[in-house]
């Protein structure tokens, strides 16, 4: 399997819950507000014999030409936004779900990748018009209920053959997981639940989760699974280390 970092860049973000430019050559983090944490934003794209996958879709940001951000980085690395294959999403919070759909302010919202499918837990996109602004943008989510490309997922199953999907539901309720298995390499995709290196190695509890002590037991599950089993992670959120292999 190729695996390729999306990065969109390094945010910081507080309680408010907006992302916030991070240029660590000239910011300071101390003097963002207080509790502020540093993240990257990072998407990926997973090329398989069968597919050209992408796992979450970014914050949806464009250039000043209107280009989306996401579709900029996948050109750049020789791949037309239209042949991304699936889209796997694991929650539909903003800086996850941002990218999958373009032109909602102009009032025609489309898919961004016109020949995917979208793989999303029901329960999810139920939740997200439940609970709404600031952790969802709901209007940016309404496509999903009618499009003909969206696949909805209900509870734990493998698509397929080869990539497998689970409720973990720690830092939402219908958080899902993936698995992508394939030549002999097992690609695991934890999005917010294993979201940094250094989170998988050090049990913590954080505010953030909806149940942040089912997140730890989670994350220190996958990590021991996954060092004895020689998975490759994926970290969505890691400055420093897109991916580990064990
Ligand atoms: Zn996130």
């Amino acid at each position: 399997m190729k695996i390729i970092p999306l990065s969109e860049g390094t945010f910081t973000i507080d309680k408010t819950k907006l992302f916030v430019p991070f240029d660590e050559s000239s910011d300071d983090l101390q003097k963002r507000s207080k509790g502020s944490l540093l993240v990257e934003i990072q998407p990926f794209l997973v090329i398989t014999p069968e597919d050209v996958l992408l796992l979450d879709t970014g914050l949806g940001f464009s250039d000043d030409k209107g280009v989306m951000q996401i579709h900029q980085n996948l050109m750049q690395n020789g791949i037309n936004p239209s042949e991304i294959t699936k889209v796997l999403v694991s929650h539909l919070h903003k800086d996850h779900a941002g990218g999958i759909e373009k032109d909602v302010k102009s009032g025609n919202a489309t898919l961004s990748f016109p020949q995917a499918k979208y793989y999303i837990q029901k329960n999810e996109l139920e939740f997200a018009f439940k609970k709404g602004f600031p952790s969802y943008l709901t209007e940016e989510l309404e496509i999903l209920k009618s499009s003909e490309q969206v696949i909805m997922l209900d509870g734990n199953g493998v698509i397929d053959g080869y990539i497998k999907y689970e409720i973990s539901g720690a830092h939402c309720p219908f958080h899902q997981v993936f698995w992508i298995v394939d030549g002999g390499e097992k690609v695991f995709f934890g999005a917010d639940e294993a979201p940094q290196l250094n989170q998988m190695k050090n049990r913590f509890v954080a505010k953030y989760d909806h149940d942040g002590k089912k997140a730890m037991e989670l994350r220190h599950k996958w990590w021991k699974e996954g060092e004895q089993e020689r998975w490759t992670f994926l970290f969505y959120h890691d400055v420093k280390h897109p991916v580990h292999h064990f």
